[in-house]
Parts: structure tokens; sequence; C-alpha cells
């Protein structure tokens, strides 16, 4: 490091990132020189089309998969192995079928060998806070997806990780749910202050989410542009459709992945 350099830390940095595949029967490079910081406390969202490295640049972040060459850290350490201080929420919810709502999200206090008496006062603010009170004794059949996925976020939130990656989180929900699910999930986000990084097919959620929308190229990903959202903080979903920044970023975001897709 250079001594001009300032020791400013970023949440999640990737450097110069590269993820190959190599078996005896395939040879794929799902990203290549990816470059990206996401500061402390910022929401962050990723769009590119499918198979584009999406998924496994969360991973990279989460330690579950190590990079063929370049680095990733969180708050300035290298990432060398799974990362405990992180939430995972995925498209499916994940839920253990015979355990009730409360003790699915009781069992990220299980895993960690958290004090039962700090869990149990945690579950209960998150049950409060993603509006499941009243469901907290209902078995996962007996919840919509939606209710399914508030789940997920608050077992994902149980340990107050720094840093929440979402894959695709509310890709199996019906178009009003998912709204609604945004609205929530950006609530949610202003009142814990965690960062968030969360990947999405949808253009119009990545711009309602975020601070800044990373827009990815088809295989070999790469990061082919990032765009600020010019949003205020406080977002009403009706009139952030109306919003001409709304407009302004969807556009540019579906010219640029079109462009991609058209050249690719
Ligand atoms: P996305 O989430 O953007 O749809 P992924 O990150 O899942 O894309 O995958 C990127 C590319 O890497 C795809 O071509 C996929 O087939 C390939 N890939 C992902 N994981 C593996 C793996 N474990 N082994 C081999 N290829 C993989
Ligand atoms: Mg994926």
């Amino acid at each position: 490091m250079s001594p001009v350099q300032t020791a400013v830390t970023h949440a999640v940095e990737l450097d110069g990132v590269a993820v190959r595949f190599r078996s005896k029967k395939t040879d794929v490079t799902a990203l290549r020189d990816v470059s990206l910081r996401v500061a402390d406390g910022e929401f962050v969202t990723i769009v590119g089309p499918s198979g584009c490295g999406k998924s496994t640049l969360l991973k990279l972040a989460s330690g579950l998969l190590r990079p063929s060459s370049g680095a990733v850290r969180l708050r300035g350490d290298t990432v060398t192995g799974p990362r405990r201080d992180i939430g995972y929420v995925f498209q499916r919810a994940a839920l253990l079928d015979w355990r009730t709502a409360r003790r699915n999200i009781l069992l990220q206090a299980e895993m960690r060998h958290m004090p039962s008496a700090d869990a149990e006062k945690r579950t209960d603010e998150l049950i409060a806070m993603t509006g499941l009170t009243g469901f907290e004794d209902a078995y996962p059949h007996e919840l919509s997806g939606g209710m399914q996925q508030r789940v997920a976020l608050c077992r994902a939130l149980l340990h107050k990780p720094p840093l929440l990656l979402m894959d695709e989180p509310f890709g199996a929900l019906d178009a009003l749910t998912r709204e609604q699910m945004n609205v929530e999930l950006r609530r949610i986000w202003r009142e814990t202050g965690t960062t968030v990084l969360l990947v999405t097919h949808s253009i119009a959620e990545a711009v309602y989410l975020a601070d800044r929308v990373v827009m990815m190229t088809a295989r070999p990903g790469t990061v082919a542009g990032v765009i600020d959202v010019d949003l205020p903080a406080e977002r009403d979903y009706v009139r952030t459709m109306a919003d001409p920044e709304f407009a302004r970023a969807t556009r540019h975001i579906r010219e640029h992945l079109g462009a991609t897709s058209a050249s690719d």
C-alpha cells in the first residue's frame, strides 16, 4: 500500500477478482476482473443476465467460495473461508417444515450457541419489525410465500450481521407481494443500518432498493457499470415509481443490459 493511500475500510471490497471453475468436464470463467467497493451501511443491488456470475459474487463475499485470483475483503480483512459475520437470504426461504416460524428464526441462535435470553429478545424484535406478529407459532405450510421470506429474513438478521447478502430473495413471489417486500426491506435496512448486497433480475427492484446499482455483463461476468440512484432516502413506492430519477435510472440500466446482450 502506498503511504499516501488513506485507510478507508469498506464493508465489502472485491479487487480484480476472477473465478474459474475447472474440472475434467468443465472450464468456465464465471467472473473476470471484478472490482467493487461497498461502503459501510450502503444498499447495493446487482443486476445482470442469467449465468453472469451474480450468485458467484455473493458466494465470494460470504467466503463460501475463494477467488481464482484477486482479493476479497470484508471490513479490510481478507476473506479466507466461510464468514460467520454475515446473513444470507436465498430465493427459497428454506425453512424447516416441522418448526414454527419462531423456532425457524431461533435456528440461527442454536447454530451459533447464542445465549437464549438474548436470542429470544432479538427474535421478538425482528418478528415485530417484519410484521410477523400473530404468526410466530405458525408452521411454514401455514404461511404465504411473503411470510416465509420474512421468516428467512429474521433468521438472517438474528445475530445482527454487519453484512446481509440476498440472492434473488423475492424472485418466487407474486408482483404485489414483491413490491410490499421491497418497501419493507428498505425500511428494515434503514432501521438496522446493515450493509446490503442484493442480487435481482428486476430492474425496478434494483433501482427502488438501492443507493447504487451494479450492472454486470454476460459471462464471463464483469462489472459493466455502476450507477448512483439519486432518490430520497424515504421512498414511498407509488411516488418513487413516478419519480423522473426512477425513470432515468431504469432506462439507463435497460439500455445498458440490452446493449450488453446484443453484443454478446
Ligand atoms: P447467476 O447467479 O448470475 O445466474 P452463477 O453465479 O450462478 O450465475 O453462475 C455463473 C456461471 O458459473 C454459470 O455459467 C454457472 O454455470 C457457472 N458455475 C457456477 N457455479 C459453478 C460450479 N460450482 N461449477 C462449475 N460451474 C459453475
Ligand atoms: Mg444466481
